[in-house]
C-alpha cells in the first residue's frame, strides 16, 4: 500500500488547514516539550508570526533515562491546544502507547510516533484504526524498507493518512547525535506515494547544523521540515543543544522562502 508501483500519484495529507506533499514546504516547529502554558503559547506566536505552518510540542517524552522530564502528559496536550487556538496552528504531537491514544487524539491534529516506536506494532495498528494524520519518524537503526513497512501496518488498518519523517540513524560517527540520511528523501520518492519530511534537528542533534540541513533537504526534495526551537535553549528541558530559538527560526524561513519560490 505504501508502494508506488500501484499507486503512481504523490499522496497529500491535509493536517489541519495545511497540505503535506502538495509540493510546497510545510514548516512545523515548536519545542522538544511543552513545558508551561505561556512558555508554548508565547513560543507559538512568535513561530506563527515568522511563518510555521504547524506547531509542534512533546507532551510525552520518550527519555532515554527515567529520572529525565518526562514530560506533562494530558496537561501539555491541553496547552498546545490552547495555543492552537490563539495562533490557528495545527497541532502536532507524540503518543507512546495505545492507552493514551483516544485521549491524545481528541487534542491533536497529527500523532507522533517516534524513533524508538517505529516498531511497535501494536501501537502502529492502533493509529492504523484512526483517521487521524500520522508521522511516523524512522527507527534509530531502521532500514528504509522496515520504515516502510511500519508505515504499511498503518495503511493496512485503513488510514492512509501517513507521512514519514527522516530524523537520522545511529552510525560510526561521534561528531553529530545522528546521521541525517538525505538519501532517504529521494529514494523515499523513488519506491513510495507517501510524503516526506526531515528533522534535522534530531538528525543533527546540534542547532548550528540545523539551517543548513534544512536548505539540503528542501534541495533533496522533502516536502516539509521539523524544528526544534525553543526561546531560551540554554534551558530547554530536553534537546536544548539542538533547538534554535525563535531568531535562528526566522533567518531560516526567509532563506526557505528564497530558495522555495526559485525551485
Ligand atoms: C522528538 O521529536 O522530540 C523525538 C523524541 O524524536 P525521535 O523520536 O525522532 O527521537
Ligand atoms: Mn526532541
Amino acid at each position: 500500500l505504501a508502494s508506488r508501483l500501484n499507486h503512481s500519484e504523490s499522496t497529500v495529507v491535509q493536517v489541519g488547514d495545511r497540505k503535506i506533499g502538495d509540493g510546497s514546504v510545510a514548516v512545523i516547529a515548536g519545542p522538544c516539550s511543552v513545558e508551561g502554558r505561556q512558555e508554548i503559547i508565547e513560543i507559538a506566536k512568535e513561530l506563527k508570526r515568522e511563518g510555521a505552518h504547524l506547531l509542534r510540542g512533546g507532551a510525552f517524552k520518550p527519555r532515554s533515562s527515567p529520572y529525565s522530564f518526562q514530560g506533562l502528559g494530558e496537561t501539555g496536550l491541553k496547552f498546545l491546544a490552547e495555543a492552537r487556538e490563539v495562533t490557528g496552528l495545527p497541532i502536532v504531537s507524540e503518543v507512546m502507547d495505545i492507552e493514551n491514544l483516544p485521549m491524545a487524539c481528541a487534542y491533536i491534529d497529527m500523532i507522533q510516533i517516534g524513533a524508538r516506536n517505529m516498531q511497535n506494532y501494536p501501537l502502529l495498528k492502533a493509529v492504523g484504526r484512526t483517521t487521524k494524520p500520522v508521522l511516523l519518524k524512522r527507527g534509530l537503526s531502521a532500514t528504509i524498507e522496515e520504515w516502510l513497512m511500519s508505515a504499511e501496518y498503518i495503511l493496512s488498518e485503513g488510514n492512509p493518512n501517513v507521512i514519514l519523517c527522516e530524523r537520522g540513524i545511529r552510525t560510526f560517527e561521534t561528531a553529530t547525535r545522528n546521521t541525517l540520511d538525505l538519501n532517504a528523501v529521494p529514494v523515499i520518492k523513488h519506491l513510495s506515494h507517501l510524503p516526506i519530511i526531515v528533522d534535522p534537528s534530531h538528525g543533527t542533534g546540534v542547532a548550528r547544523y540545523v539551517p543548513t540541513m534544512s536548505m539540503a533537504a528542501i534541495a533533496a526534495g522533502a516536502d516539509g521540515l521539523i524544528l526544534e526551537a525553543h526561546q531560551c535553549p540554554e534551558s530547554a528541558l530536553s534537546d536544548g543543544q539542538q533547538s534554535i530559538t525563535p531568531e535562528e527560526f526566522s533567518r531560516l524561513m526567509q532563506k526557505v522562502e528564497v530558495f522555495t519560490s526559485a525551485l
